[in-house]
């Protein structure tokens, strides 16, 4: 016969326990992460994420085919996507890392996660790559719909000492996780974090760290293909132009793990006020309701 009890607050299946209930229900559910990358679902960055946060949560992957480095935001709006599952159960998908966490969080997933992570890229997202990042990209994807998210990035390219930035990841989210377990937050997050490549033992902590900036980007280079074609290739990035004390740039390069809290409002607030004559200057008066008159009575 079935008494009094409570459930527990299950998501699925609620269990309740004849006669007996609980002052503090204890939490019996997971936290969810979903992780994804722009490197590719078979990236050596994206499984030390994976075997890092793994013992944390529910942790489940969808990330791009192929490289989508660069990709920022994109969206592929004119061609279908397919979803395979590889023989480790992460998932992949032939678009750019924001279809991924898009499709993920729109129904492929069914559910909500608790967080969004991506990375570990294969070098740094710092000062002005952070508007052309994939990387950072799969997070913001995340924290447009609402879930808190995290761009992880080894400062720089090769891997080395990846396994150490995984336990660096852990280390942060383990310390995140607990503010998520009533729900997402109110005003959700997206943190761009940087990590040296350095061993646990020289790696010097955390700290929050504004961007920095780069210089434009070195020139393309052209070449010629077999058949006489001119082909260019996009340049490398700028050296740092801002690596004041107080940028991620600084920080990193004095072997902390920079954490820069990022925002999506690309809107110059204070030249706001400066370009406000020039509008009212363009404005079409014809157009402009009378200030006066209309209907009487
Ligand atoms: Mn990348």
């Amino acid at each position: 016969m079935i008494g009094s009890g409570r459930c527990l607050p299950q998501r699925e299946s609620p269990l309740c326990v004849p006669g007996v209930t609980w002052a503090d229900p204890p939490k019996i559910v997971a936290m969810k992460i979903l992780i994804s990358n722009d490197d590719g679902y078979q990236a050596p960055g994206i499984v030390a994420l994976y075997e890092a946060l793994k013992g944390l949560a529910e942790v489940e992957v969808v990330a791009p085919e192929h490289n989508n480095s660069a990709k920022s935001n994109a969206l592929s709006l004119h061609s279908p996507l397919y979803v395979h599952t590889a023989y480790n159960g992460f998932r992949y998908v032939n678009g750019t890392p924001a279809d991924c966490v898009h499709i993920a969080l729109t129904g492929l997933l069914g559910y909500r996660p608790d967080l969004v992570v991506s990375g570990i890229n294969n070098g740094a997202n710092m000062g002005d790559d952070t508007i052309y990042s994939g990387t950072v990209g799969a997070a913001m994807e995340g924290y447009l719909f609402g879930v808190p998210a995290i761009a992880f990035s080894q400062t720089e390219k090769g891997w080395a000492h990846l396994e150490d930035a995984g336990q660096m990841a852990a280390r942060l989210v383990s310390q995140l996780l607990p503010s998520l377990e009533n729900g997402p937050p109110a005003d959700p997050w997206l943190l761009n974090v940087n990590i040296p490549n350095r061993p646990m033992t020289e790696l010097r902590g955390f700290k929050v760290a504004r961007l920095g900036r780069r210089h434009a980007a070195e020139q393309v280079i052209s070449q010629t293909n077999p058949r006489g074609d001119t082909m260019y290739w996009i340049g490398s990035a700028g050296k740092a132009k801002d690596d004041a004390e107080g940028t991620d740039f600084h920080a990193s390069l004095q072997g902390y793990a920079t954490i820069t809290p990022l925002k999506v409002d690309l809107t110059d607030h204070d030249r706001l006020a400066y370009w406000a004559p020039t509008a009212a200057s363009l404005s079409n008066a014809a157009a402009e309701p009378a200030a006066t008159g209309g209907a009487t009575s």
